[in-house]
Order: C-alpha cells, then sequence, then structure tokens
C-alpha cells in the first residue's frame, strides 16, 4: 500500500448513528485488522465517510466529489486513493449482518475506478464468535 497517498474509509451511515467511529480510527492507527498491510512509517492522508444511508448510492456522489477535490485542489489522481470498507459493512458483527447491499457498493466503487479493499477493525470477540459459527461471515 506503499503507493496509495490517500485512504477513504467508508463507514456504514446507521450504525453511525450511534458509533463515534473510534475503533476503526484506532485500528488504522495501530495498523491492526484491515490496515495491516499499510506502512507504519507512511504519513497517509485519510477521510472518514459514510455511505449516506440505504442503499448505499450516495456514496457514488461523495467519492466523485473528493476525486474531484484530489484532483483540482492538490493534483493527487485517483490512482493514490484507496477506500476501504468499514467491518461493519463487511462482516457479520455486534451491530448486524453484513450490508446488504456490499456488492453494490462495491460496483459504484469499481465503476469510479478506485482500487478497493475490505475491513477496518478486528473485533477479538467478534472474531471468535465468527470462527464457532455464531457470526456467519
Ligand atoms: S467498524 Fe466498528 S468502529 Fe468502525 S464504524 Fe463500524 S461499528 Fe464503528
Ligand atoms: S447501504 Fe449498507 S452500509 Fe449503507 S447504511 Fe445501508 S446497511 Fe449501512
Amino acid at each position: 500500500m506503499k503507493d496509495k497517498d490517500y485512504i477513504a474509509i467508508i463507514q456504514c451511515h446507521l450504525v453511525k448513528q450511534r458509533c463515534s467511529g473510534y475503533a476503526c480510527e484506532s485500528a488504522f492507527d495501530k495498523r491492526t485488522g484491515g490496515f495491516l498491510d499499510y506502512s507504519p512509517d507512511k504519513a497517509y492522508r485519510t477521510i472518514y465517510l459514510t455511505c449516506g444511508g440505504c442503499c448505499g448510492r450516495a456514496l457514488h456522489r461523495k467519492l466523485s466529489h473528493l476525486i474531484r477535490r484530489m484532483r483540482t485542489k492538490e493534483g493527487i489522481e485517483k490512482d493514490k486513493i484507496v477506500v476501504q470498507l468499514s467491518s461493519c459493512i463487511t462482516k457479520d458483527n455486534y451491530h448486524a449482518p453484513p450490508c446488504p447491499h456490499l456488492n453494490y457498493l462495491k460496483e459504484l466503487i469499481e465503476k469510479l475506478g478506485l482500487d478497493l479493499r475490505e475491513d477496518t477493525h478486528i473485533s477479538p470477540v467478534a472474531q471468535k464468535r465468527r470462527e464457532s459459527g455464531i457470526y456467519k461471515s
């Protein structure tokens, strides 16, 4: 991930009504969970956005805006941006099963030509529940 400069972390709009997003930020800071492959020595820029609410269609507009602004204001091209979907979108977890629109979100991101990665914070408790079959994914 050394070739990326900017990480757009996308979180579930519904879950963010009660979650500050602390665990996502902490996982990035410590380079754990979905951030294991990011260099600990590199000062990546980050932005935290929600999908905008079901069905997630607003994500296309939000990311298009980000791409445009990064290019026009800072000369940063989209190949330097990576989108990271939070674990509350990608995984069965304490809040709910994975986002029912996960494939649609991925399609929107792909259509914009942005690279995509999955997961942010991986809770040890939730991981045990996945391994024991209590959580399905
Ligand atoms: S992954 Fe966890 S910390 Fe991050 S937004 Fe979802 S519920 Fe909040
Ligand atoms: S589309 Fe998925 S990620 Fe977005 S609010 Fe709905 S359930 Fe959450």
